[in-house]
């Protein structure tokens, strides 16, 4: 604007260890403001969210799903874009100048006659630990900590590390890269003297989603983080502080489905909040919706002329409302609804439910509607295919009963991909007898995953094709499903990751 030419600059930035919460304010401010992003594959997943629409964002971790981009050419792009007048982040997981070339990069700017910044960030050798409720010094049990690379790449010479001055380290041993030669690190340090029950812990993808953790000692860790199917990325703490995991590892224990994979196969636009409530809680969730809702061209009758509408499923009141066009019309009537997500539906449209069975199975549910008739005119908008239980008992108790068929639901194919992660996951979700038929056709079999029913229809429909469900929800519906799958989960030692990435 001035005439001026822009100096460019780069920004040598941190962007913590995975956790999108653990990037720095600093990090948002310059990514946002940023012409140009050369980013490394350990950044955190929503990191880029925020840049400008028309910046430039270069993917230096690798080069099309494959090898890394040489150090020298990842330089040369950031010299070459700050000379051409470029405000330039170079993003890179964790912290800069911890194991992360910053340092080398920085020096290339200087001799470029470029100006560069520094924004650390939180690094993943006390990050990961803390998510898995290690502190890397504790009073009493150590107070210093080394930061190491456990030289993944084996084309680096093997003698620069002097193992016994290692060994002899007071304290904590943090080691970065070291999970391909985690035998040969434990083994090291065992001969030169530390002690076989010196207790380590593993850490992989700490702070992320689906962190988890390895703990054991020198002698058996190895071994367990290999039965553990344990990867990179992943920190390797080894010292005292890493038995404080076993007291203070907040993480799993707030997050009881930490490292389980769950498959759902409700219809798309009913899964999300099921899914979301298991990814809170820690679950790796696979979507597998076998069957898609329909919609039927069903004549709305005149809502007036019913003294109870029962709504059995948030599609009928979805379905049923995008019809009626004055909700006035239905304020005579006493309004049922079965099911929280139901009622919490019928709230979005402006209408509390006088009737919300305690138990969502269609014989409570007319035993609670019977207590409270008689009734006269009965509205059921529900799905086509539903069951009769219903509608049948009311008319043996005299009332005139309209079925209203809004939708059905119909088989929905899964690809190779899904079928595979479901029939992978631990556990294999389903809430209705349609959807254990519909997902048996799409799939081939229920074989694999311990199988989780909804309640006794489900479990009915499950049973008929020859499989016993391993767990059944105490309350039928979507949060009792949640909790009869968590205390199944709690009650069980998972060694293994069913899915395999
Ligand atoms: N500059 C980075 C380290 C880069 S070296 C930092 O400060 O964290 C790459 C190594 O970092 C990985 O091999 C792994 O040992 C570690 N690492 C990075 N992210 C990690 C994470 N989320 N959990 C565990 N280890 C991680």
């Amino acid at each position: 604007m001035t005439g001026v030419p822009r100096v460019g600059k780069v920004f040598l930035v941190g962007a913590g260890p995975g956790d999108p919460g653990l990037m720095t304010v600093r990090a948002v401010e310059l990514i946002a403001a940023a012409d140009v992003v050369l980013y490394d594959k350990l950044i955190p997943e929503s990191a880029l969210s925020g840049a400008q629409e028309n910046a430039e964002l270069i993917d230096v971790g690798k080069i099309g799903g494959g090898e890394q981009v040489p150090q020298d050419v990842t330089t040369a792009l950031l010299i070459e874009r700050a000379h051409a007048g470029r405000q330039v982040v170079r993003l890179k997981g964790g912290d800069p100048f911890v194991f992360g070339r910053g340092g080398e990069e920085a020096q290339a700017c200087v001799a470029a006659g470029v100006p560069f910044e520094v924004v650390p960030g939180v690094t993943s050798g006390i990050a990961a630990p803390a998510y898995a409720g290690i502190p890397v010094t504790q009073r009493g049990i150590s107070s210093a900590v080394a930061f190491l690379t456990g030289h993944e790449d084996p084309e680096k010479p093997e003698t620069l590390t002097d193992w016994p001055a290692l060994a002899a380290f007071p304290g904590t041993l943090c080691f970065y890269m070291g999970i391909r030669t985690l035998d040969r690190i434990a083994e090291e340090l065992l001969r030169a003297g530390r002690p076989a029950d010196e207790p380590v812990a593993v850490v992989m993808r700490g702070t992320h989603g689906d962190q988890r953790s390895v703990r054991g000692t020198l002698a058996d860790i190895a071994g367990l983080a290999r039965e553990a199917e344990i990867r990179a990325p992943a920190i390797t703490v080894v010292g005292g502080v890493a038995a404080l995991h076993d007291e203070l590892g907040w993480l799993e224990a707030a997050r009881p489905l930490s490292g389980l994979s769950v498959a759902v196969t409700r219809a798309r636009a009913q899964a999300s909040g099921t899914a979301a409530t298991m990814r809170g809680l820690g679950a790796t969730v696979v979507e597998a919706p076998a069957i898609r809702i329909e919609p039927l061209a069903a004549e709305l009758p005149d809502l007036a002329g019913y003294d109870l509408v029962v709504f059995t499923s948030v599609n009928a009141v979805r379905l049923l409302f995008a019809r009626v066009r004055d909700v006035r019309a239905l304020a005579g009537a006493t309004v049922a609804a079965i099911g929280p997500g139901t009622v919490a539906e019928l709230r979005r449209h402006g209408i509390v439910a006088d009737v919300v069975p305690e138990r969502s199975i269609s014989e409570a549910v007319l035993e609670e509607l019977t207590a409270r008739g008689p009734w006269r005119r009965v509205l059921i908008p529900r799905a086509e295919e539903a069951r009769e239980v219903l509608p049948e008992g009311l008319r043996a108790q005299g009332a005139q009963v309209d079925v209203l068929s809004l939708y059905r639901t119909v088989a929905e194919e899964l690809s190779p991909d899904q079928r595979a992660a479901a029939l992978g996951a631990h556990y294999l979700c389903f809430t209705s007898a349609s959807s254990v038929r519909f997902f048996h056709e799409a799939a081939g079999t229920l074989e694999g995953p311990r199988v989780v029913s909804i309640g006794p229809v489900t479990s009915d429909a499950i049973r008929a094709l020859g499989v016993l469900p391993h767990v059944e929800a105490t309350d039928h519906d979507p949060d009792g499903l949640v909790a009869a799958l968590v205390a199944d989960a709690a009650g069980r030692q998972w060694h293994h990751p069913r899915v395999r990435t």
